[in-house]
């Protein structure tokens, strides 16, 4: 039943935004088609979206003060020249943030990746090292990986940082040459192989401060080759943000 009501979601919303709806019918969809919480499965109350009240104020947040000298920036340490780098949520297996990922990733739920992408670029924005960013650039999937999966979550927690912080999203910068395996597994200087040169930039537009952004960091090699590649670019400087951060490794 649940599940089933995670699948009826896009259903629902596409007739609860018509403007003849009204409050009485919209809780009448409900009972049929009743709105979850993308973290825990409960039932969302009126005016909550995607996550519920609990969730939001029990989800594990990263504290950032300062993007230069945190935890996900010192991740990059003496890999790659990020400015400034910061995640939204610590990822733990099994619970709310691995449940929000994977309802995005793979029940196509891009709602959470915008409502995520949102609430953190309105905090990003008051954070050191994240002023005057140029363009957002999420983490390309590979083209078959993008087809097969039919978009790119990165790409909707980009757009929900872009309105935040309004600043444009352009995931038509970089390519990505070949999928990449599965980087958990492998060994500090395989994972560097791995996706070394995976991505090339198309555009050569200079003196641009990027902001990379990425579902989950957990290696950190993935982002760091999409860094490393922009780094390429005439003045280019490059900052990270990540929807969760998985620092088991
Ligand atoms: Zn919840």
């Amino acid at each position: 039943m649940a599940l089933q009501a995670l699948n009826n979601e896009g259903i629902r919303a596409k007739w609860v935004h018509l403007p003849v709806m009204n409050q009485r019918v919209e809780g009448l969809i409900s009972l049929f088609f009743p709105r979850l919480c993308q973290a825990c499965g409960s039932g969302l109350a009126t005016g909550e979206r995607v996550v519920c009240t609990s969730c939001l104020y029990h989800l594990p947040r990263i504290r950032t003060r300062n993007g230069q000298d945190n935890a996900v920036a010192r991740h990059f340490w003496g890999k790659v020249r990020v400015g400034a780098a910061a995640a939204f949520l610590q990822f733990n297996k099994g619970k709310r943030v691995q449940r929000l990922v994977y309802n995005l990733k793979y029940r196509k739920r891009k709602d959470i990746g915008v409502f995520i992408g949102h609430l953190f670029g309105t905090e990003l924005c008051r954070l050191d090292g994240f002023q005057r960013v140029d363009a957002i650039i999420p983490v390309p999937l590979h083209p078959a990986r993008q087809r097969s999966r039919g978009f790119n979550q990165s790409v909707c927690f980009a757009d929900g940082m872009s309105r935040a912080l309004g600043v444009p999203v352009d995931n038509q910068l970089l390519c990505r040459n070949r999928p990449t395996e599965s980087q958990t597994r492998k060994h500090r200087f395989e994972r560097w192989q791995n996706v070394h040169d995976v991505f090339t930039p198309l555009k050569r537009p200079a003196n641009r401060h990027f902001l990379v952004v990425d579902d989950v960091i957990t290696t950190g090699s993935t982002t760091a080759a999409c860094a490393e590649a922009l780094l390429s670019l005439p003045g280019a400087r490059v900052s990270v943000a990540a929807m969760a951060y998985a620092n088991q490794l």
